[in-house]
């Protein structure tokens, strides 16, 4: 793998397109550092070796150009502290500022370039501007698994500037190795959890995982469709109707190749979606017609907890309900806790990034499982099996 290991950058400005789309609250806190922690491996090794690194990113999700809400400029603060340095910024992307503080940069010397997401071209995947992007630097790497999976200026575009001098950072390069492992070369047994809202996002990862995996675990709010389509009454629980052939398929090629595909039998509902609705737990599939279900019960939990600790291999996307509201975190923190014992156990456990990523942060367990991937739609495409746009152009010529 090409990655940033193969060349020194002694004496080089390298371009690094990295994934600092971290989430701020109100006051422009960071509530998640988790990508710019990854990504500082790359950029040490690239300072310590006498380079100096250009960094650029999204951030948001800017509609019209500029947009202070959306700055970069917000995290510049953080990223000193992680670096231990001064950051130098440049308050656009492209034009003359940048070019003139990129020139000036000294090895040793870290400079942020602001949202690329400001030039609507960014995810167009423009040439032009990908090539005023490339000016920059005499190195390309790209460190930004979170956005591998579009096909974007700055993540894919850029790369045909860069001939023989494109590389992989290493958190995409840890990401993918943690990836294929997970693929290729699981021990038994392996279980999956999946999780989530909607079953329709997770179609093509579960009919793959079908041929890999011994147990297949469901829950979240994708399983209302599966009881549903079952027969059974899930009140207003989320369910995609026009998935529940589907689910019984899925259910059927689960029993042909043996997997275990193992449902809630037992489901927290609430008289609203809200923090303080009215709760109690019922069987899976009788819940009256105007509750909803937002989390697994506790006879679900137990039972998914007991085959996630006895796994060697544990793949996990998506929460178990609404973990966001304290009284529906609990399936959710369960399934965390067993995932982190089984780890214990010596098992290797990925977890899918978005938001079982943030469950696991949330309830402090990022450190107690093996790999935390910092990419949630990417990681999905590659799973399934797809070619990941900022994958391919560090291979292609
Ligand atoms: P996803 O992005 O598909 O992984 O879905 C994550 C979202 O699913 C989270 O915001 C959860 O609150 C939500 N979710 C999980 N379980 C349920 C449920 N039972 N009803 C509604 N939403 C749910």
């Amino acid at each position: 793998m090409n990655t940033i290991d193969l060349i020194n950058f002694s004496g080089k400005k390298a371009l690094i397109r990295v994934d600092f789309n971290v989430p701020l609250d109100e006051q422009f806190t960071i509530t998640d550092d988790n990508r710019m922690v990854g990504a500082v491996p790359t950029i040490e090794k690239i300072l310590k070796d006498g380079g100096s690194v250009i960094l650029m990113s999204h951030l948001g999700r800017p509609k019209d150009g500029p947009d202070d809400q959306y700055s970069l400029r917000h995290i510049v603060k953080h990223l000193a502290v992680l670096l231990n340095s001064d950051i130098h910024f440049a308050a656009d992307c492209i034009g003359e500022d940048a070019i003139a503080k990129a020139k000036a940069l000294k090895p040793g010397q870290v400079l942020l370039l602001e949202n690329l997401r400001f030039y609507k071209e960014e995810e167009k995947g423009d040439e032009a501007f990908a090539k005023k992007l490339a000016q920059l630097g005499d190195v390309y790497v790209n460190d930004a698994f979170g956005t591998a999976h579009r096909a974007h200026a700055s993540t894919a575009i850029i790369a045909k500037f860069f001939p023989e001098a494109k590389y992989f950072g290493y958190l995409m390069a840890g990401e993918l190795a943690n990836a294929e492992k997970i693929l290729n070369h699981a021990e038994r047994p392996f279980t999956a959890i999946m999780g989530g809202a909607k079953v329709s996002d997770k179609i093509l990862l579960i009919e793959r995982l079908l041929d890999k995996v011994d147990n297949l675990i469901i829950g979240g709010g994708m399983a209302y469709t599966f009881a549903k389509a079952q027969g059974g009454q899930i009140g207003t629980s989320i369910c995609e109707d026009d998935k529940m052939a589907l689910a019984l398929e899925l259910m059927e090629k689960a029993k042909q190749k043996k997997v275990n595909l193992i449902l809630p039998v037992d489901t927290v509902i609430a008289d609203a979606f809200s923090p303080d609705a009215n709760t109690a737990v019922v069987k899976a599939g009788t819940t009256p017609s105007d509750w909803m279900g937002l989390d697994i019960g506790t006879e679900t939990a137990q039972l998914f907890s007991d085959v996630i600790k006895n796994s060697k291999t544990v793949l996990w996307n998506g929460p178990m309900g609404v973990f966001e509201m304290k009284k529906f975190e609990v399936g959710t923190k369960a399934v965390a806790v067993a995932v982190v014992e089984a780890t214990k156990n010596g098992a290797f456990s990925l977890i899918g990034g978005g938001d079982s990523a943030a469950a696991v942060s949330k309830f402090g367990f990022e450190d107690q499982v093996s790999y935390v991937s910092t990419g949630g739609g990417a990681l999905l495409e590659y799973m399934e099996g797809k070619e990941l746009p900022g994958v391919k152009a560090i291979y292609g010529s």
